[in-house]
This record gives structure tokens, C-alpha cells and sequence, in this order.
């Protein structure tokens, strides 16, 4: 793709909108930009990208699209917005910044996409993938743009990227060599009319690719098994409860231990992978690396030294045989009832600090696991009271109102073989400015304590 002295327009000034501008920059296009925040609110955006054309800020107007040829969206920009609409009725190519990327990487794409635990197989296949020897980026909607790779330059065997299903939705030839949707459940339903709609997105990973890829699909899951795969590409189902009935199982669960395609096992022991919902994480992992001919023996090796990813089930301490975990990216019910499962069940050794800005949806689905799991509820933020409310009569139950009180009242009630778990149900932005905010002060008070 030749793009100099071509006119290209960035839509959207995000993590990946700098990368593709500074990509597109280093390509030899002249580069416009375009975004709703304001010129002070963009200050740190803007000082990184010194060779804009044109800036248009404070909305994202037709007049920013004049003479363009090539626009560039990021995800989180409404492909409906009426001045893309009317570009593209104008017949200005308009592509995601992933499809923009990948005209320009040479090696094998590895795609991730689903509603739930993305980030975790994408970063997990990439350790794999690495402890097998291979040279391999890691990134896409995981924080590390694609068009970074392109920008870095050398030699690499694989890409893995995760994909959301906006980023999904504008691509056009972008070709996942190996692609795996793990799970779709309703979410996102504003964006995506109908969920029909949002699986169709997610099944884009497989647009575009050839005889002898693979399709690794998770049978565990009615939705994802369905899903339709082009000719020619080869379908592999896993199993991550190891009962399923379905046609064509190549890799699943048997009792303890993971099996893949060529009937080798797997054990996986690392504490950075409790939980039955990364069972579907590594098994979907598993296949992607084996589809880029990862030696078992070191996917072992991977399985076991998995470093894991910051605020999900995040191992902090062990403080006086007192196991402290970090899982603040549990912003919902849902998640907090993965990790609680994650638990031996009639242990109560949990002590769970609960709490924030909540979503709005009950508690309740909550109530089993706890009965069987948690000893001690400690409650900080805006829900407090409904928290109490709905789960107050399955544990003793403490209102801290803030982390720091949280975590003391913990260390007094702890006992040799408890784990004190963060996993607090609820967004963070009543107390913190974000998820990941409210896990480094989580870790912080713990580290404090040593
Ligand atoms: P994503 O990138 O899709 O948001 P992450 O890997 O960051 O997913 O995991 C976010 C949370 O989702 C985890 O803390 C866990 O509670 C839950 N989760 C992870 N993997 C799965 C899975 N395979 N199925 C369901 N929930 C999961």
C-alpha cells in the first residue's frame, strides 16, 4: 500500500488513533486529524504527533473529510456518526486502524476476540507463543496498537492481537491466520442493534481467511459453535468443561488436565489461571500456539510461568500465610462470580471487599458462591448499602467505606489460609479514576504492610 503525498484523516486521537497517525506519518501521507475533545483537552495526544496537516477538534464534521482519500477510525467512534456516513457515500476509503496495520505486517496474524477474557488469552497465547521460542508482538485492543508493530520494525513470527468487535467491525481485508471467538454474551448492545448483530461482528475474525487456517471455536458456548467459517479454513472446537456432545472436539478439559489436537495433556497449576473460565482461556490459547507449531513441552513451560495480567485475579502478597489478590477489573456481578468460582467450595476462607460505583443489576446471583466460599464481607463506596442489603445476611459484614479502612479491618481479621480478595462487583469512578487506579492502591496498602 503506497501511501505518500496521500491525504489521510485520523478519526478519533485514543491509544491507537496516535499510533495510526504516526504510522500513516511515517508512510509519507499528509495527516489531518479529527476528534470531539477540545484542543486543551487533547494537549498530551496532540505534543506526540508534531507533523499534523490539519486538526479538527470539538466535533467531528464533514469538512474534515474534504479532500481526504483514506480515513482512519478508531474503535470507540461510532461508524454511524453522520459525517463518516457521508464521506463514505463520497467513496473515501474508510478502514480500522487494525486493517490499516495490517497492510503492512508481513508475518501470520493471531486474532482474539469474545465478550469475556480476551485480554487474558491474548497476552497468555503471546507468552506461549514466546516460551516456544518464537518471535512474537502481543497487542492490539491489549494497549500495544497494531500500527506499532508496523512502527518498531524487524522481524517477528507472529502478531497476536486481540480484537474487539468495533475494531472488528471496519475491517476489510485484515487476515487472521489462526482466530478464536471464546465466548458472546449481551453486552455492548448499545452499539450493536441486535445480538445477532454483535455475534456477526465477532465472526468477522474469520472473514478473510484461507484454506489450511484455523477457526478455533469454543463448543462450550451455543452461540460461538454455530458460527459460521469460510471453506476451506479448519475449524477446531474445544471443550472447556469436557462434556460436550458436539461433532469435532479437538482440545478439552479431562478431569485436572487439558488435552489439545495431537492428544498431548496439559496441567495448569499457575496461580495466575484459577479458574474454570480460564480453562476456556488456555485451551483457546493452546491452539493458536500449536497452529504456529509450538513445541507441547514448552507450552507446559509457558502454561506454568504465565506472569498474568495486572487487576484480574492478580496474586499480591502472602502476608503471614494470608493470600492478598487484586481482581479490581471485576467492575461487574458477572465477574466477580468467575473469580469466586476460581475458589475451593465449603473453604470460606474469602474475605471480599465488595463495593463502588454499582452498575445497577443485583447482587443476588452472587448469594451461592458466597454461602459457600466467603467468611467475611467488607463493603467500601457509593453501593454499601445495597450490598448490604442483598448479601448482608450471608457473612459477618463490615462497612469500611474506603479501601484503606477495608484492608486494615482485613489484616485484623485474617487467619493463616484466608485470602483477602478484592473483587468488588462495581466500577471504581465514586472513589478512584479508574479500575486500574483502585488496584494500585489496593496493592500499594497491601506492599504497605510488609
Ligand atoms: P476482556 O479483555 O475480554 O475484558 P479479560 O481477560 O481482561 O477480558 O478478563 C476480564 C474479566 O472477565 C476477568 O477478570 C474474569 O472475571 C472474566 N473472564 C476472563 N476470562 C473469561 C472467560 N473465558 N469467560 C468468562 N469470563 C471471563
Amino acid at each position: 500500500m503506497d501511501l505518500s503525498g496521500r491525504k489521510a484523516l485520523v478519526v478519533g486521537l485514543g491509544k491507537s488513533g496516535i499510533a495510526a497517525a504516526r504510522l500513516l506519518t511515517a508512510k509519507g501521507a499528509r495527516v489531518s486529524i479529527a476528534d470531539q475533545k477540545s484542543e486543551s483537552e487533547l494537549a498530551d495526544q496532540l505534543a506526540q504527533l508534531p507533523d499534523l496537516h490539519a486538526r479538527h477538534l470539538g466535533g467531528i464534521v464533514s469538512a474534515a473529510f474534504d479532500d481526504i482519500e483514506l480515513a482512519v477510525l478508531s474503535p470507540g467512534v461510532p461508524t454511524k456518526t453522520q459525517a463518516i456516513v457521508d464521506a463514505r457515500a463520497r467513496g473515501v476509503e474508510i478502514v480500522g486502524e487494525v486493517e490499516l496495520a495490517s497492510r503492512f505486517i508481513d508475518e501470520p496474524l493471531a486474532g482474539i476476540t469474545g465478550t469475556n477474557g480476551k485480554s487474558t488469552t491474548t497476552a497468555l497465547a503471546g507468552h506461549l507463543l514466546t516460551t516456544a521460542g518464537k518471535r512474537v508482538f502481543t497487542g492490539g485492543n491489549l494497549g500495544n496498537a497494531l500500527s506499532n508493530r508496523v512502527l518498531e520494525g524487524g522481524a517477528r513470527d507472529v502478531c497476536v492481537v486481540e480484537l474487539s468487535s468495533y475494531q472488528l467491525e471496519s475491517i476489510v481485508g485484515l487476515r487472521c491466520a489462526a482466530a478464536t471467538v471464546l465466548n458472546v454474551t449481551p453486552d455492548h448492545l448499545e452499539r450493536h442493534p441486535t445480538m445477532d448483530a454483535y455475534v456477526a461482528a465477532k465472526a468477522r475474525i474469520f472473514e478473510n481467511q484461507r484454506a489450511g487456517d484455523v477457526a478455533v471455536l469454543n463448543a462450550g458456548d451455543a452461540r460461538v459453535r454455530t458460527i459460521a467459517t469460510p471453506s476451506g479454513s479448519v475449524r477446531q472446537l474445544f471443550d472447556p468443561r469436557g462434556d460436550s456432545k458436539v461433532d469435532g472436539i479437538v482440545a478439552k478439559r479431562t478431569g485436572a488436565r487439558l488435552i489439545d489436537v495431537s492428544g498431548h495433556t496439559y496441567s495448569l497449576t499457575a496461580r495466575t489461571l484459577r479458574g474454570d473460565h480460564n480453562i476456556e482461556n488456555a485451551l483457546a490459547a493452546l491452539l493458536l500456539a500449536r497452529h504456529f507449531d509450538a513445541d507441547p513441552v514448552a507450552l507446559q513451560r509457558g502454561l506454568d510461568s504465565y506472569p498474568g495480567l495486572p487487576h484480574r485475579l492478580e496474586p499480591v502478597e502472602i502476608l503471614d500465610g494470608v493470600e492478598w489478590i487484586n481482581d479490581s477489573k471485576a467492575t461487574n456481578v458477572d465477574s466477580v462470580e468467575k473469580s469466586l468460582s476460581a475458589f475451593p467450595e465449603g473453604s470460606r476462607a474469602v474475605i471480599l471487599i465488595l463495593g463502588g460505583k454499582g452498575k445497577g443489576t443485583p447482587y443476588a446471583p452472587l448469594r451461592e458462591l458466597m454461602r459457600t466460599r466467603v467468611k467475611s464481607i467488607l463493603t467500601i463506596g457509593q453501593d454499601a448499602p445495597r450490598i448490604a442489603e442483598e448479601l448482608g445476611d450471608l457473612a459477618p459484614l463490615t462497612a469500611c467505606g474506603d479501601l484503606a479502612t477495608a484492608c486494615a479491618r482485613a489484616q485484623t481479621i485474617a487467619k493463616n489460609g484466608d485470602v483477602v480478595l478484592l473483587s468488588p462487583a462495581c466500577a471504581s469512578f465514586d472513589q478512584f479514576k479508574s479500575f486500574e487506579d483502585r488496584g494500585d492502591t489496593f496493592k500499594r496498602l497491601v506492599r504497605g504492610m510488609r
